[in-house]
């Protein structure tokens, strides 16, 4: 009871930390000890992260350790997935700079079944409960879209009708996309131009997904030479009718792996690696500002400011439920963008 009270005066966002291993080559400490003179202590639902003598302390709904498996994750995530199936509109973002574990905790290690991640997982309890729920006259369709935003422009990363088949993408001669986001007053939203895919299993799905990974923009930083400069992200639709009782759902399961959050200087960019920062710079921090928004009640919630706000307009806020995963390195040397990302999290949380 007390702890629904919690829930409810904490309204419908949640922010989970996760703290990735140390990595093979990261683990000789070599000089670090003295070069960076920086610890982190996980204790509970806080974070302590000590800095050039310098104590900051965070609280999270949820602190995930290094050792937290991907099982470890997904139970405390599996409610949301849930309350899609009941109608719900979702969002699971995962935020942080390159290398920190976006993508690892969204999709996990390919080929590796304890280390699948998120979007997998999902799509099992997902495909599972509309089986089981057959008996109880449930039916469910599912429709997905996969697409990333890079400097600001939507990207369609699923085969449209077309394309060649053979995963290369046929834009010559056709007309160019549009892509205009639209929201009915029902509160879906249209993506002109974008292909969505009515999808019957889990098998499905996998497949467009290794479709859209293969589609995704990466640039070459100096910080990860797979650095995804783009946000990803992945929408099923759910749609469930009971025949018998002649009750309807329509919930939305938005899973992001955002574009990693570095500042500027790290990533040592210049031209077109610059615009890129500076469009993610801006589009996360318009993330932050809706989130932050969105907490605090205000009025006006400033959806505009970017496509990614835009486009999951409906899915944030009113009785959306929202999850910001902010994915750490424990790295010392990343301790400075590790800080920022609290900062970002402590700010929505
Ligand atoms: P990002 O998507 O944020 O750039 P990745 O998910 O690619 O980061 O993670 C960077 C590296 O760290 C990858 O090699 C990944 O396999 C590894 N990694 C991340 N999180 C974990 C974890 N929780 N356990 C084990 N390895 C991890
Ligand atoms: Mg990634």
């Amino acid at each position: 009871k007390l702890h629904n009270t919690i829930l409810e005066l904490k309204g419908n966002i949640r922010v989970f930390c996760r703290v990735r291993p140390l990595l093979p080559d990261e683990n000789s400490d070599e000089g670090k000890s003295v070069s960076y003179p920086t610890s982190m202590e996980v204790l509970g639902r806080g974070i302590d992260l000590a800095q050039n003598g310098q104590k900051h302390s965070f609280v999270f709904d949820k602190v995930f350790m290094p050792e937290s498996s991907q099982e470890d994750v997904f139970v405390e995530i599996s409610q949301l997935v849930q309350s899609a199936l009941d109608g719900y509109k979702v969002c699971i973002f995962a935020y942080g700079q390159t290398g920190s574990g976006k993508t690892y905790t969204m999709m996990g290690k390919p080929g590796i079944p304890e280390e699948k991640g998120l979007i997998p997982r999902c799509l099992e309890q997902i495909f599972q409960t509309k089986e089981s729920l057959l008996s109880n006259g449930w039916k469910f369709e599912m429709q997905v879209s996969m697409l990333e935003i890079y400097n600001e422009t939507i990207r369609d990363l699923l085969p449209s009708s077309r394309s060649n088949g053979n995963g290369t993408r046929t834009e010559n001669g056709s007309a160019a996309k549009q892509y205009a986001i639209k929201h009915d007053t029902n509160g879906n939203t249209h993506v002109s131009d974008l292909t969505v895919v009515d999808v019957c299993s889990k098998q499905e799905v996998s497949y467009l997904l290794n479709h859209a990974a293969n589609c995704r923009s990466v640039g070459k930083t100096q910080m990860n030479e797979q650095s995804s400069r783009s946000h990803f992200v992945f929408t099923m639709r759910i749609s469930g009718v009971n025949e018998t009782t002649e009750q309807q759902s329509q919930g939305v399961l938005n899973l992001i792996d955002l574009a990693g959050s570095e500042r500027l200087s790290k990533s040592g960019s210049t031209g077109d690696r610059l615009k890129e920062t500076q469009s993610i710079n801006k589009s996360l921090s318009c993330l932050s500002d809706v989130i932050f928004s969105l907490g605090k009640k205000e009025d006006y919630i400033p959806y505009r400011n970017s496509k990614l706000t835009y486009l999951l307009q409906p899915c944030l806020g009113g009785d959306s439920k929202t999850l910001m995963f902010v994915n750490i390195s424990p790295d010392p040397t990343s301790a400075g963008e590790s800080l920022c990302s609290l900062r970002f999290a402590a700010r929505v949380n």
